[in-house]
């Protein structure tokens, strides 16, 4: 039997309405991962052997797993399971209804505020960042804030700071600060990717910043210890060190099901049959 970790992000859907250059998804390399996408049935069967193989929290994310009309019902029997839950969303399609609802069912809520200014250049998108600050702000309003993560590339590394004092002014918990990785879209992007004294000095500027109760931490890897080097020309991003820690402290199980021992190797293990 293959042993899973304690913390596991599942991968609901590769699906996702926003289109960021920096979206760190495998199947950007791999569009074979993404499909076929599993029916409600096969996830919940997912769900309990999970818990009887010794996983203690999962996160449902994607792709954006809003999208997934069954998500509820995946949440419900998660709990129902003895699993704690957690859910990483953009945040769109996040209304009061669901804040609720999570709360209720003490489901934790992260998402992602990669722009201020730059927000439809760093989502794809037309849209603007109000939305999810009024979502972190009402989450917060509501006694239940959420985590916010904000990745550093080009076009919002001048925004760094700001986008921190946001999200901590708007009742962030918790904020995750980290560059743009070398993976997913950004592999064909490596032109937003910062240099190692470009993240050294968005870093110390966001150290300056007042960030109140929000938890400060950064993810400081441009790229997995867990894939392939980039090479030449990109060899001028330092090595991480050891092995990697997203791995160290969760796995992922794709839209198929299968398992990866991090969130970005491309290395998927068809465990459920063992
Ligand atoms: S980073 Fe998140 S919101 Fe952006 S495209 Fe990827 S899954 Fe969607």
């Amino acid at each position: 039997m293959i042993a899973l970790p304690k913390r596991l992000s599942l991968e609901l859907t590769a699906r996702c309405n926003y289109a960021c250059p920096f979206c760190y998804g495998v199947w950007h390399e791999r569009p074979e991962l993404a499909e076929p996408e599993l029916p409600t049935a096969e996830w919940k069967s997912i769900l309990d052997k999970c818990a009887r193989q010794g996983v203690k929290e999962v996160q449902f994310t994607g792709g954006e797993p809003l999208l997934r009309d069954d998500l509820d019902a995946l949440i419900d029997h998660a709990l129902a399971a003895g699993l704690k839950v957690a859910l990483y969303t953009n945040a769109s399609l996040l209304d009061e209804t669901h804040l609720k609802s999570l709360k209720h069912r003490r489901v934790l809520i992260s998402t992602s505020l990669p722009g201020l200014a730059s927000y439809a250049t760093m989502t794809g998108t037309a849209r603007e960042a109000w939305p999810t600050l009024e979502a972190i702000e009402r989450a917060s309003e509501l006694g239940w804030p959420m985590g916010v993560g904000i990745t550093v590339a080009r076009p919002n590394l001048a925004e760094a700071a700001n986008l921190v004092a946001a999200a901590a002014l708007a009742g962030a918990s918790a904020i995750q600060v980290g560059t743009a990785m070398w993976e997913g879209r950004m592999k064909t992007h490596t032109d937003w990717m910062l240099t190692p004294d470009e993240w050294t000095a968005a870093r110390a500027a966001i150290r300056n910043v007042p960030t109140g109760k929000a938890r400060l931490t950064f993810a400081d890897e441009f790229f997995c210890a867990c894939r392939e080097q980039p090479g030449d020309p990109a060899s001028r991003w330092p090595s991480p060190s050891g092995t990697c820690p997203a791995g160290r402290a969760f796995g992922a199980i794709g839209p198929t099901g299968k398992l990866r021992r991090c969130l970005h190797t491309l290395e998927e293990t068809d465990w459920r049959g063992s």
